[in-house]
């Protein structure tokens, strides 16, 4: 099959579909790849790479968005997705529900097109599951922002001009962005707590060394092992609990979301504010409108001498890792669909068939 790598056109966007290495791979098993000039260089992986690893390069984006099937990062552009051939293939993170416009281009195109955010969270789904590829990198790197903003190191240190204590560091919400955050703190020396909705994590954050903050009756576990929201007297107990514990913590890292709905609020001014001076919030969720009340999407504040930090797109900071991981997604992804050298689609199928938001001229809910 003809596949189409083409530069990433989104502002700010670093990493790039596909990876010399994985080019290999695919060029081993038949599929002939086509990359735009230029497209992995901000990621580190120069076009003589992708020449060496069996791709062919192209100087413009016309002939790798005409391929038969189209692997990107980013959303393509209305006018990128005008350039897909008809009845193609295409696969990136397409913010399914939140671009409707796009959703009707690429229908009306017939092109089948797989979103990266609807990769089922299932056992046989856990190559393709790019969501969590990048938000382990995005739970690493929060540590790793949160403790240079802070005016104190996070080990403890023992020398001759003094003993310094080591850094508390509180993470709320323990998915797989918490999870990285959890052992990256720890790996830095840090004392680390955690608290998540849904009980069932307590074990994997202990397992981790940190401690799980007990919140009686927050538990909401919502369908396919996601958060629920949090009812109004559960909020409340969080919220006193949060109180309790953040004015102790030199750094704070917030990962919660519950698909389908705005982040939810867990960190008030007024915790913010009760943190000591130098000390860091990091919310991961700035992208959904943030844990922290503070967080102001893609800056850093300065409350009561606390930093907040709201980062968005932590990956395309890391971006040769991010997009050989993400590379390997796709890998999986083309086994899945195109393994026979074409296209092959089965609506059925539990991990295509959940991917697919057009097919046929027709949008795909989910
Ligand atoms: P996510 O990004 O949707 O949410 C991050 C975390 O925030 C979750 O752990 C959630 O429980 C938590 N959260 C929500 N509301 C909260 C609140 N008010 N207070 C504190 N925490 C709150 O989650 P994710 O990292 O994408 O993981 C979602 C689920 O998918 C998890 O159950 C995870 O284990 C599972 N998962 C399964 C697989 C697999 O089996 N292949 C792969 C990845 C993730």
């Amino acid at each position: 099959m003809r596949i189409g790598v083409p530069r990433e056109t989104a502002p700010g966007e670093r990493r790039v579909a596909l990876v010399p290495e994985v080019v290999a791979r695919l060029a081993k098993a038949g599929h002939a790849v086509v990359v735009e000039a230029g497209a992995g260089a901000a990621a580190g992986f120069p076009d003589a790479a992708y020449a060496a690893a069996g791709a062919s390069l192209s100087p413009g984006a016309a002939e790798p968005l005409g391929a038969g099937l189209v692997l990107k990062v980013r959303r393509p552009s209305p006018a990128e997705a005008e350039e897909l051939t008809e009845g193609a293939a295409l696969a990136a993170f397409l913010a399914p529900g939140q671009d409707a416009a796009l959703a009707a281009i690429l229908a009306r195109r017939r092109v089948t097109a797989f979103a990266m955010e609807w990769v089922p969270r299932t056992t046989r789904a856990q190559a393709l599951d790019a969501l969590s590829s990048q938000a382990t990198l995005a739970g690493y790197l929060s540590v790793i922002l949160g403790a240079a903003a802070m005016t104190r190191i996070l080990p403890m240190l023992t020398t001759a001009a003094g003993t310094l204590a080591p850094a508390r560091c509180f993470v709320a919400g323990a998915g797989v962005a918490g999870l990285q955050a959890i052992a990256t703190a720890r790996r830095l020396g840090a004392v680390v707590s955690a608290f998540d909705v849904r009980p069932a994590v307590a074990e994997q954050v202990r397992s981790l060394g940190a401690a799980f903050l007990e919140v009686p009756r927050a538990a909401a576990e919502g369908a396919g092992g996601y958060a629920a929201e949090l009812a109004e007297g559960q909020r409340r107990r969080v919220a006193e609990a949060l109180a309790r514990h953040l004015p102790a913590q030199d750094l704070v890292i917030t990962t919660a979301q519950v698909p389908g709905r705005p982040a939810p609020l867990l960190v008030t001014e007024e915790m913010v504010r009760s943190m000591r001076p130098g000390s860091a919030v990091v919310d991961l969720a700035a992208e959904g409108g943030g844990n922290c009340a503070c967080t102001r999407p893609g800056e850093t504040v300065e409350v009561g001498g606390v930093a907040v930090l709201g980062p968005l797109d932590l990956p395309s900071r890391l971006p040769t890792h991010a997009s050989q991981m993400y590379a390997r997604n796709l890998l999986a992804l083309v086994e899945v669909v195109a393994a026979e050298g074409r296209l092959v689609f089965d609506p059925a199928d539990e991990i295509a068939g959940a991917m697919a938001l057009t097919h046929a001229g027709e949008i795909r809910r989910r």
